[in-house]
């Protein structure tokens, strides 16, 4: 693999927060910093839990849907394959892809949304921070020290947004660390622009799967996006008897590869605009992987379309209510009986943080159990 100038060379990491020793000694083959990293958050506790974790469908209700860890290696699939065209970080990118969603509550953005009600007066719970959180101090793996220990790149590519009060408490522990660019301006590197920009082409494509198959969508309602409608006159016209599920799967099929070209067209051109010869000077331009613009449009009106006839849907409302309800009610019953928690949880000092915490962590079909369990 041969990295570009403005790509993350793992030679030059920025390094881990706790010293490790070097295990180059006396051994064949060293992994480099960046794919340590990706391993790490394979074996990792919370990277197991996506598999029962909602994405938009519930996870009982059906076998073929997206969890969060079908769609968390789809970002990774195709971040890996925007990067590799583009010369950047590969094992980054996967780390960073593959770490995105770590710190999602069950239920989805109804669990999400209900854990930062209850947390409202505890300094809220937002689900990228708790991703940060996990690989920083909840996974518990290594003798010395809290998290996963994993690089400054890998951190800073999972802290995608953060709000100005949580940058002030990150930079105070860590200052000039990876949240300083929220309060100070600046980019991320280019792998971590580019698994942001992949999480949203894999969700936009994977929905319009997933939304045909549960019949919540048509193809007809889908004609209304442009984009679509494009694809399948395109899609029709070459193969005229093509139906059903292979048409659908052709459409998406299309329509992924040509975002893919898009975004690596687009980006070269502001790359040979720019030319940053280093990621520090990637850090201090603006945001270098994009759509074009007619690209970025076309994705908006799509994402605009799922939003109000997918997640807005009444029957995915329905059950993201059952999982805001469970939410709220296993959060009530902790904080009375701290001790229905393991007790590692229950005798932390802050209680809603812990609360919080080990809501977040669990699957959807363990939170049900929970809530049956619980509820008096
Ligand atoms: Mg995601």
């Amino acid at each position: 693999m041969s990295l570009a100038p403005y790509a993350c060379d793992p030679a030059r990491s920025r390094g881990r927060q706790h010293a490790e020793p070097d295990h180059t000694e006396g051994v064949s083959f060293v992994r480099q910093v960046h794919q340590r990293d990706r391993d790490r958050i394979v074996h990792s506790t919370a990277f197991r839990r996506l598999v029962y974790k909602t994405q938009v469908f519930l996870n009982h209700e059906g076998d073929l849907f997206r969890t969060r860890l079908t769609h968390s290696l789809e970002v990774a699939q195709l971040g890996r394959s925007i990067g590799r065209a583009l010369g950047l970080n590969e094992d980054l990118i996967e780390a960073i892809a593959l770490a995105h969603d770590l710190g999602h509550t069950p239920f989805g953005h109804a669990g999400q949304d209900a854990l930062n009600e209850c947390m409202a007066e505890h300094g809220g719970f937002e689900h990228n921070l708790q991703s940060l959180r996990v690989v920083d101090t909840l996974e518990e793996r290594y003798p010395a020290f809290d998290g996963l220990n994993l690089s400054f790149e890998t951190r800073e590519g999972i802290l995608k947004h953060c709000a100005r009060r949580h940058a002030q408490e990150i930079e105070a522990r860590e200052p000039g660390g990876i949240a300083s660019r929220f309060l100070y301006g600046g980019q991320p590197s280019l792998e971590a622009q580019l698994c942001n920009l992949a999480d949203g082409i894999a969700y936009n494509a994977h929905d319009i799967d997933d939304g045909v198959r549960s019949g919540l969508i048509t193809f007809e309602q889908l004609r209304e996006v442009p984009l679509f409608a494009r694809y399948h006159d395109k899609v029709c016209a070459a193969h005229p008897s093509l139906q059903g599920r292979r048409l659908l799967y052709e459409i998406i099929r299309q329509l992924l590869s040509d975002q893919v070209y898009d975004v690596i067209d687009a980006t070269r051109a502001a790359l040979s605009t720019h030319r940053p010869q280093s990621v520090d000077a990637v850090r201090a331009l603006p945001a270098l992987v994009n759509f074009s613009p007619d690209g970025q449009a076309q994705t908006t009106q799509l994402k605009q379309f799922l939003f109000h006839n997918l997640y807005r849907h009444p029957q995915v409302m329905a059950s993201t209510d059952w999982g805001r309800h469970v939410v709220q009610t296993l959060f009530a019953v902790y904080i009375d009986k701290p001790t229905e928690m393991p007790p590692a949880y229950a005798r932390r000092e802050d209680l809603p943080r812990a609360v919080a915490d080990y809501l977040a962590g669990m699957t959807d079909r363990f939170a049900s159990r929970e809530y049956q369990r619980l509820r008096a």
